[in-house]
């Protein structure tokens, strides 16, 4: 094993070592591992992808874990740049400041803050705020907006400082970072200690109860080391000096937990939310390692019809292109086997994934035009939670050049 990898074995949330092997993933290099032209000639690891059920607190998580220097510093998402999630991001903060804020003016801390959209709708709003992001150049760029952002990883000295530095925080956000940290227990730790007697944590996460309703297997990538529901975070709040107050389900993501967590003995009463959420897991049986060994085969069947289809495609001769190189498509064509032998090469709209090639598969990611000037006879929806959308924007390519693949949740050619 690389020293950029490393085993756990213990539960993530909980320590107990009582885990099950549920789902086994084709190794990946990392999800968003994008490579320039020069680098073509060096191989890229690879790292085992499998998936891990605790049967003492039901947490579903990977235990291989690389090193998030490895993930993380040169990120390319751009929050801003989706005007989805800056709709998303300013719902949040009004959701907040309406429910939660009881000081004038209360400080927010976000964590993982990206180029600084949610904490620009707190700061329009008279809050003081300051952003965490180990993304250098996204957090300088944030900072010279105008939203300061420390650009450093999250941990118990970052924590310390910020308290000496600006007080405690009313409000500390965590969103999609959640999922993302090995140690969640320290982070949790460093949390609390930097949070206001009366404050609070709120974090966004993707949700299991999504992954498994809507077949979102390509959510799990090495970035995702957790995939939480409710059950296995009430213990582990508990455990770590907090409570877990009030649960929402948003969409981002393909579907997110939305929590709000205070520190034990804190003003706000556990919410209907929280039990409402336990109950639907129980009947959704995510706590018994049986549904997730029952995701993987349904997951498998799909992958055998996909491969079925595209190999008859190769054999008439057909061309084959694909749309969208989101994280999870790495993921996506490396469980079902799609790369150059298939498919000539990947279209996104993101003009920062233009001109590289993909992780691992080196398959050319082109500008969208190149769908209308190669004309591909068939187009994989990669970024197939978009499939509506794509299809409407790029209506010519269906009704004149080719037909569309749509891979999950249903295989579907139209
Ligand atoms: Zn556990």
């Amino acid at each position: 094993m690389s020293q950029i990898c490393q085993r756990r074995d213990t539960c993530r949330l909980c320590r107990s070592k009582d885990l099950t092997l549920v789902f086994e993933l084709e190794p990946t290099p990392p999800a968003n591992a994008f490579v320039k032209k020069d680098q073509l000639d060096k191989p890229q690891t690879i790292f085992p992808l499998n998936v891990y059920f605790c049967e003492n607190c039901f947490h579903v998580q990977l235990l291989d874990v690389v090193d998030p220097r490895e993930l993380f510093e040169n990120y390319v998402y751009v929050s801003g740049t989706s005007p989805l999630f800056v709709n998303h991001f300013q719902e949040y903060s009004r959701f907040i400041m309406q429910n939660y804020l009881r000081h004038d003016p209360s400080f927010v801390v976000d964590i993982g803050s990206n180029d600084g959209t949610l904490l620009e709708f707190f700061k329009a709003s008279g809050c003081r705020v300051l952003g965490i992001d180990p993304a250098k150049e996204i957090a300088d760029a944030a900072t010279k907006r105008g939203i300061k952002t420390l650009p450093v990883f999250f941990n118990d000295e970052v924590s310390k400082t910020i308290r000496t530095n600006y007080g405690n925080a009313n409000v500390i956000t965590a969103n999609n970072v959640f999922a993302h940290m090995d140690d969640l227990t320290g982070f949790i730790v460093s949390v609390c200690d930097l949070l206001a007697s009366d404050g609070i944590f709120v974090f966004e996460v993707s949700y299991l109860a999504d992954v498994i309703e809507k077949t979102l297997f390509d959510m799990t990538y090495h970035e995702h080391l957790a995939y939480h529901s409710v059950l296995p975070l009430i213990s582990f709040f508990r455990d770590n000096g907090m409570e877990l107050v009030e649960i929402m389900r948003v969409g981002t993501h393909g579907g997110s937990l939305r929590g709000i967590v205070q520190l034990k003995g804190g003003p706000y009463k556990v919410g209907r939310s929280v039990e409402n959420a336990v109950r639907m897991e129980k009947e959704m049986n995510l706590d018994k390692a049986v549904t997730f060994q029952g995701f993987a085969t349904r997951i498998d069947e799909l992958k055998k019809k996909f491969q079925a289809l595209v190999i008859s495609l190769k054999s008439e001769g057909k061309s084959i292109a694909a749309y969208g190189a989101p994280a999870k498509a790495t993921t996506l064509t490396y469980h079902f086997g799609i790369g150059r032998e298939i498919i000539d090469f990947i279209v996104d709209d993101s003009p920062l994934k233009q001109g590289l090639y993909s992780p691992g598969k080196h398959i050319p990611i082109l500008a969208t035009e190149a769908i209308y000037q190669k004309k591909p006879n068939y187009l994989i929806i990669l970024a197939w939670n978009f499939a509506e959308s794509i299809m409407k924007k790029h209506a010519k390519y269906g009704n004149e050049i080719g037909h569309f693949i749509i891979p999950l949740p249903k295989l579907m050619v139209i």
